[in-house]
C-alpha cells in the first residue's frame, strides 16, 4: 500500500509499505480522506517536538472499517472518524476522565506514533467516532480541528448550556482553528472578535460574515475590543495562535471575571502580568486536544449547524500530498485546509 512518509525534515514522499496487520481490539481501516494540519507542516520543517523520522504523517483522517472483531459497535463498511489521541487509560488524568491530558498521550503522526496518511491503518477500535454517510469526504476530516476549537470554547465556558451569558469572545488567530472557533461561537450565540496580524486572514473572516476583526499589528486591539464591547471587554478569550505576545495580551482583552482558554502551544516560556489576574479575578484554563468534542463536531456538521467547507482551500489526491505539504509549508498564508481524497 502507499503511505505518506516523512523521511527526514523537508523530505516527504509516497512510499510502498506492507498493509499493517490487525490485532484483537484493533480495527483495520481503509483510509478515505485526510487533511493536512499545522503539526504535519511542523514535522515537515523539522520542528515536530518528538516526531521520529522516518514516519508517516497525518491525524485528521476518516476511514471505512475493513476489519474488526465481532461484537464491536462497528462493522465492516462503516464510516468512521479516527480519534487520533491514543491514551493509556491508567494514569491520573485518564482516571479522572481527562484522557486528552493523558500523561503518555500519543497523537498520531505527531510524535512516536505513526500517522494515518496511508491507504490502510490499524487503530484501537474504541478510538473510532461514527461518521454518517451524509457528511462528504472532503469536509469530514475537518471534524477533528473543529473538535479542537470546540474544546477551547468549552474550556472558556461556551457551549450548548452556558450558565453565564457570554456576549463576546475574543479569538486570537484567524487561521483554521480560529475560524472554526468563530463558526462555533456564532452557533452558540456568542459574537466572535477575531484578532490576527495578517489582513488577508481577517478579510477572509469578514467575507464569512464575521464583522468584528482586528489587526493587532496595525491597531490598538485593547482599544478596538473596548469599543466593540462598550468598555466591558470580552467575557471569554480564546488564545489559538501560540504567539508569546498574543498570550500576554489575553489578560488585557478579558473582561472582569472573564475566562481565558489557551489552545495555542507557545515555543518558549511566556511571562504574564499576574496582577491583572487578581485585579479582574480572571479564570485561566488550558485547552488541550479534545475528547467528546469529536462526536460533537461530527453531529454539528451532520446537522448543518456548522458549515466547515469555507476552510477547505484545496483538494488533492494521495499522490499529490507531498507537493501539497511543501506548498503549505512555503506559503502558509495562501491556505487554510488541504484535504486529500484517497
Ligand atoms: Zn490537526
Ligand atoms: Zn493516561
Amino acid at each position: 500500500m502507499k503511505a505518506v512518509c516523512l523521511k527526514a525534515p523537508f523530505t516527504v514522499c509516497i512510499e510502498e509499505v506492507p498493509i499493517p496487520e490487525r490485532k484483537p481490539g484493533e480495527a483495520l481501516l481503509k483510509i478515505l480522506s485526510a487533511s493536512l494540519c499545522g503539526s504535519d507542516v511542523n514535522a515537515y520543517r523539522g520542528g515536530g517536538k518528538k516526531f521520529s523520522y522516518p514516519s508517516v504523517i497525518g491525524h485528521e483522517v476518516v476511514a471505512e472499517v475493513a476489519g474488526i472483531d465481532d461484537g464491536r459497535p462497528f462493522k465492516k463498511g462503516d464510516r468512521v472518524l479516527i480519534n487520533p489521541y491514543v491514551y493509556c487509560g491508567k494514569c491520573y488524568p485518564c482516571s479522572l476522565g481527562h484522557t486528552n491530558c493523558c500523561e503518555s498521550l500519543q497523537v498520531l503522526g505527531c510524535g512516536a506514533a505513526k500517522g494515518a496518511m496511508s491507504e490502510f491503518f490499524v487503530h484501537p477500535d474504541h478510538l473510532l467516532v461514527p461518521l454518517p454517510d451524509s457528511i462528504d469526504l472532503l469536509t469530514a476530516p475537518l471534524a477533528e480541528p473543529l473538535a479542537i476549537a470546540l474544546h477551547g470554547l468549552h474550556q472558556a465556558g461556551i457551549g450548548q448550556s452556558m450558565p453565564t451569558k457570554i456576549e463576546y469572545a475574543v479569538i486570537i488567530g484567524a487561521g483554521s482553528i480560529g475560524l472554526l472557533a468563530a463558526m462555533a461561537c456564532r452557533h452558540f450565540g456568542v459574537a466572535p472578535i477575531l484578532i490576527d496580524i495578517l489582513d488577508s486572514r481577517l478579510s477572509y473572516a469578514a467575507s464569512l460574515g464575521f464583522t468584528y476583526t482586528i489587526n493587532s499589528a496595525s491597531r490598538d486591539a485593547v482599544q478596538a475590543i473596548s469599543e466593540i464591547t462598550n468598555g466591558v471587554m470580552a467575557k471569554a478569550v480564546l488564545e489559538m495562535s501560540g504567539a508569546t505576545a498574543a498570550i500576554q495580551s489575553t489578560l488585557s482583552y478579558a473582561s472582569y471575571c472573564g475566562t481565558i482558554a489557551y489552545t495555542g502551544w507557545p515555543s518558549s516560556m511566556t511571562t504574564l502580568d499576574t496582577s491583572l489576574i487578581t485585579l479582574k479575578e480572571l479564570t485561566l484554563k488550558g485547552a488541550r486536544t479534545a475528547t467528546s468534542e469529536l462526536a460533537e463536531a461530527v453531529t454539528l456538521i451532520e446537522e448543518h449547524k456548522i458549515d466547515v467547507s469555507p476552510i477547505l482551500t484545496r483538494t488533492v489526491t494521495l499522490e499529490e500530498i507531498p507537493a501539497a505539504l511543501k506548498a503549505l509549508s512555503d506559503h502558509p498564508e495562501e491556505y487554510l485546509k488541504i484535504t486529500a481524497l484517497f
